[in-house]
């Protein structure tokens, strides 16, 4: 299957999204917060992949896993993909970017420590149905600086996550550049770009809001 991303008034985007390509530990003060070595600038960027079957929209209600009890919501700002790419240089990353949204890479906690203790792959943990909600897209022109803007995360109305993307270890375009040596990224394929500190549970009922300072809000709940 493939998923269809919308602009916020409803019109459909060009191209379905065949895979979403996450980037963990990108910013410091969520890797502090996890309590992992910090893997430094020079360190290729962690990356794993959601399937298509993982995307849903944020607008709908959250449904939280059965496959675990601490189910942690991470803010990311996505990049959306306009063309293929393989093997392209930073230079020519720009040319490749779409659009931006906001998503949630939801994390099953509990089971995401046991699988890295084990030195298991995250994806049980990760990249299950309907674990990365996505809010509509925006195009790129309606931001100067996609690099260097405000995304929260509320959850009842109790601030969770705030940080500006300047924040980031890998930046958008060496971060496009870099994935595209190791997965071909297709048109509707979409980046998630890490998480600022404050992850946190999420619990039935719980309403959650999402920003992207005058670009993006999505309010949303839990089921
Ligand atoms: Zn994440």
């Amino acid at each position: 299957m493939t998923y269809q991303l919308y602009y916020k008034g409803g019109t459909a985007y060009a191209h379905a999204s065949n895979k979403v390509v996450c980037v963990g530990q990108n910013y410091s003060d969520h890797i502090k917060e996890m309590g992992v070595a910090q893997t430094g600038q020079t360190k290729d960027p962690v990356l794993f992949l959601k399937p298509a079957t993982a995307l849903c929209p944020l607008s709908e209600p959250i449904r939280l896993p059965q496959h675990g009890t601490d189910i942690h919501h991470e803010i990311e700002l996505a990049i959306i993909i306009g063309a293929d790419a393989t093997h392209i240089t930073e230079d020519q990353t720009e040319s490749h970017i779409a659009a931006y949204a906001l998503a949630i890479d939801l994390t099953v906690r509990d089971l995401q420590a046991d699988l890295k203790k084990r030195g298991h792959p995250w994806e049980v943990s990760k990249s299950f149905d309907r674990s990365c909600p996505i809010s509509y897209i925006c195009d790129k022109s309606i931001n100067d600086n996609w690099q260097d803007i405000e995304i929260s995360l509320s959850v009842n109305a109790q601030l969770r996550q705030s940080s500006s993307t300047a924040l980031m270890i890998h930046k958008i375009h060496p971060l496009i550049a870099y994935i595209s040596t190791i997965f071909t990224l297709e048109a509707g394929d979409i980046v998630l770009t890490g998480t600022p500190a404050g992850v946190g549970p999420l619990a039935s009922a719980d309403s959650v809001l999402c920003t992207a300072a005058g670009c993006i809000e999505v309010a949303t709940s839990v089921i």
